[in-house]
């Protein structure tokens, strides 16, 4: 039987290299395709002499031109934390609506399944909890936190339109938070933020009150739900995340005590349209795909804490401006 061959989009990112590592793994050719905004080729160094890998460094927001037959693609190029896409928000928004027109069309013209990266950002600032797949969700579509919220929602949109329209097979996973080795330390989410305070002797600093709560789900769990929904024939949204919910407040102390730092936790002002309160119901995985999370918090946590702990001096000082 001849390999299968798929194209991962954000490849050089956190979720996509570790994409990469999987479907390499189960046996395919993997194509990996990244513009480098957000990404580093540094997380896909380790496949450079693997023969069942190739490396595409392209905009997805240009034609995408790809030789030889495709049976899979997940596109899950897009700016992914708060301060990158207030950062870059035209690009953001390009990714994900003129990126996935542009893999929709490629899918069509290979026959091949697509599945995309869509978020628990589509919930918005949730007045549902926890949030079920059928929750339309409550987004403010001009905040600063629109242009990812609206860009993915868009991208739901015209991937629905083309299954419908075309009969294209697509999936669709709203993933929650997710975390573990390979986030970029500098990307201001709030694990590797506490984590690069920690490292550096300086205080966790918890935005807002620190009431608001988050649900993290470790990287594997996140990559073997995805896995199941490609492989499943199930087009419409599915959660993919962890349910075990926590307040920032709670999170910034469990840092604490695993890193042993000294330093304190200091407020700041909280983010505009930061969501208060975020937790997936995964019944429908659960019952579709028999898919649970398995790493729990205090093990998955101490895995990321061991690979920032890795990280060189220089690594841990560089800042981003
Ligand atoms: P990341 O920033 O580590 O990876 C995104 C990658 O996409 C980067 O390597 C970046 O260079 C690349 N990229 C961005 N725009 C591109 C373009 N126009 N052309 C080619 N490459 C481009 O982020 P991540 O956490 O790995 O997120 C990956 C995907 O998963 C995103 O689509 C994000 O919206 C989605 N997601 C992630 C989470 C999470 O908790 N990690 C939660 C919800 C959704
Ligand atoms: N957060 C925080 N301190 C930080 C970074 C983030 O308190 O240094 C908070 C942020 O306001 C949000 C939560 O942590 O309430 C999760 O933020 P993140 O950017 O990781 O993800 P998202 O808001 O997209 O869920």
């Amino acid at each position: 039987m001849s390999q299968k061959r798929v194209l991962i989009t954000g490849a050089a990112g956190f979720l996509g290299s570790h994409l990469c590592d999987r479907f390499l793994a189960e046996g395919y050719f993997v194509i990996g395709m990244d513009n480098f905004i957000t990404g580093d080729s540094k997380n896909l160094a380790h496949l450079s002499s693997n023969s069942s890998f190739l490396f595409i460094q392209h905009d997805v927001t240009n034609f995408i031109n790809i030789e030889g037959d495709l049976d899979y693609i997940l596109h899950f190029a897009s700016p992914a934390s708060p301060i990158d896409y207030l950062k870059i928000p035209i690009q953001t928004l390009k990714v994900g609506s003129l990126g996935t027109h542009n893999l929709l069309g490629l899918a069509k013209a290979k026959e091949a399944r697509l599945l995309i990266a869509s978020t628990s950002e589509v919930y918005g600032d949730p007045l549902v909890h926890p949030q079920t797949e059928d929750y339309y969700g409550n987004v403010n579509t001009i905040g600063p936190r629109g242009v990812y919220d609206e860009a993915k929602r868009f991208q739901e949109s015209i991937t629905m339109a083309y299954h419908r329209f075309h009969g294209l097979e697509t999936r669709i996973v709203r993933i929650f938070n997710t975390y573990g080795p390979r986030m970029r330390l500098n990307d201001g989410r709030v694990i590797p933020a506490f984590m690069g305070q920690a490292l550096r002797g300086e205080d966790l600093t918890v935005f807002g009150d620190g009431i608001q709560t988050r649900s993290f789900c470790y990287v594997t769990d996140q990559v073997e739900g995805i896995y199941r929904l490609l492989l499943s024939d199930y087009a419409n949204p599915v959660n993919i995340g962890n349910p075990h919910e926590i307040t920032i407040k709670d999170f910034a102390e469990e840092i604490i005590s695993l890193t042993g730092t000294t330093q304190k936790v200091i407020y700041k002002d909280l983010p505009v349209d930061d969501p208060m309160q975020r937790q997936p119901d995964i019944t429908l995985a659960k019952n579709l795909l028999g898919w649970e999370p398995k790493v729990g918090r205090a093990e998955g946590m101490k895995k990321t804490y061991d690979y920032f702990k890795n990280l060189t001096e220089a690594e841990l000082h560089k800042s981003e401006h």
